[in-house]
């Protein structure tokens, strides 16, 4: 990519979003990411486990947090690059953001929550997904490892390692980073599963 390119390219990713038609302004604050086509297993795997949220959650306050804390350690949010709604390959938005560092650099929860799920794809490599205060599901991608102890259900704080940094998944030509992002809480036959808002405002040092 050229200099030129590269200076006119966050230019033009909002001039895109701007124009793409019945996405008004406002509605930029969240973001419904295309699944991927799921086989069927899986796709039944994902139906009990979005029914299951609501029991799981029951332990969990009904208010979902203010702040989110630095998930990954070393690094304060004033280092985070805002690559939220980016236009990514397939012309994806980014529904999340990028944490940079070093691999195997500990990812901890932001949150008091529950292990909802551990997993892999292709596009998330390796992740954990863990439910918040609120019905919030939080996202930890492209992991390097995940922390060997965790078991789906369990309680975890915002001190627990969910894993390491790494760059599993479709992050495999990018330096290690995390892939974070928050979804609204799930509310059936809504349409969109996988609500996402921007967790950079939330984010504090800790
Ligand atoms: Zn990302």
């Amino acid at each position: 990519m050229s200099v030129l390119s590269l200076l006119t390219a966050p230019l033009t990713i909002w001039a895109v979003l701007a124009l793409t038609p019945g996405v008004p302004a406002k509605d930029r604050s969240a973001l419904c990411p295309p699944e991927p086509r799921e086989s069927p297993a899986r796709e039944a795997q994902w139906n009990r486990a979005l029914n299951h949220l609501t029991v799981l959650g029951r332990s969990l306050p009904a208010a979902p947090d203010a702040q989110l804390w630095m998930p990954v350690d070393g690094v304060h949010v004033r280092d985070v690059a805002d690559t939220w709604g980016a236009v990514r390959e397939g012309a994806r938005h980014h529904a999340g953001q990028d944490v940079f560092a070093p691999p195997g650099t500990f990812v901890r929860s932001s949150t008091t929550g529950v292990v909802w799920r551990i997993g892999s794809s292709v596009n998330g490599g390796q992740w954990v997904y863990v439910l918040g205060a609120g019905g919030r599901r939080y996202y930890y991608a492209h992991l390097g490892r995940v922390n060997r102890a965790l078991r789906e259900g369990q309680a975890v704080t915002s001190r627990t390692i969910l894993g390491t940094v790494g760059n599993s998944g479709n992050a495999g030509a990018t330096p290690a980073h995390l892939h974070f992002s928050v979804f609204t809480a799930y509310r059936p036959g809504e349409g969109c599963r996988f609500l996402a808002i921007n967790p950079l405002p939330l984010l504090r040092d800790r």
